[in-house]
């Protein structure tokens, strides 16, 4: 394990103003993550997981603290220099899919890439790897709309991973799915994961799913806690 985390976040603190009141969603979070480990993010709704996850996936700034992306400090970078750095280093899933309707599951990976500036003809090949890799070689010419819940879902990893980033945040990515469904996506995710050296977090409910993953951890007052 190398002794630099991929993704470390310092002391973050994020608050929302509810009328008068403060809220302290969260309140100097600590948190450590390595290449190819995998965190379970286990807390009751409400607790700041998506908070947490925007604020680590750069798509939002604490308000105190600091977020480290393989050891350079983002604070300070602006918001151009944090939107190049988190479409190389980070890629996300969500609980829905959102992938785009009148794009085939092959241009959906492709464009993240093309994006970025790589050759169309190179991302292409890059997204039917990708999307062979994760069994969905035969469905790269469909709609989302034509595609069942489970494979939505596999087309939306190819496309978070198709940059091949360093991390992968994931907010309730089988939240969506039936039980054997979410099963089998979430085993290629950590398939994924302990082949590339991807780091993943992912906020789940799921227990089972929790139990797999290499590190578990919880949002307790505004704070990380390691579970067992
Ligand atoms: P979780 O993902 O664990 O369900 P969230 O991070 O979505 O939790 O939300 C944590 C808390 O912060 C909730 O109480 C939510 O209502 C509140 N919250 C989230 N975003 C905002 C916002 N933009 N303004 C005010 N309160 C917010």
């Amino acid at each position: 394990m190398s002794s630099t985390p991929i993704l470390e976040l310092s002391r973050v603190a994020r608050h929302y103003r509810e009328g008068e009141t403060r809220l302290d969603i969260l309140n100097g979070v600590d948190l450590q993550l390595y290449s190819g480990q995998t965190v379970a993010l286990v807390a009751p709704s409400g607790a700041g997981k998506s908070t947490l996850l925007h604020i680590a996936g750069l798509l939002e700034r604490p308000d105190d603290g600091e977020v480290f992306v393989a050891g350079d400090a983002t604070s300070d970078m602006d918001d151009n220099d944090r939107t190049l750095l988190r479409r190389t280093a980070i890629g996300f899933v969500y609980q829905f899919h959102h992938l785009l309707p009148e794009f085939s599951a092959l241009e959906n990976v492709v464009l993240p890439q093309t994006i970025r500036g790589l050759d169309g003809r190179e991302a292409a090949r890059r997204a039917l790897e990708l999307l062979d890799y994760l069994r969905l070689g035969a469905r790269t010419r469909h709609f989302p709309s034509e595609l069942s819940g489970g494979e939505q879902q596999r087309v939306a990893i190819a496309r978070a991973v198709a940059n091949a980033p360093h991390v992968l945040l994931a907010d309730e990515p089988t939240g969506n799915l039936d039980p054997r469904t979410a099963e089998h996506v979430f085993a290629t995710l950590m398939t994924l994961a302990r082949n590339t050296g991807l780091a993943a977090l992912i906020a789940t409910h799921n227990l089972d799913l929790a139990d797999q993953m290499d590190r578990r951890v919880t949002l307790y007052d505004g704070r990380i806690v390691e579970l067992a």
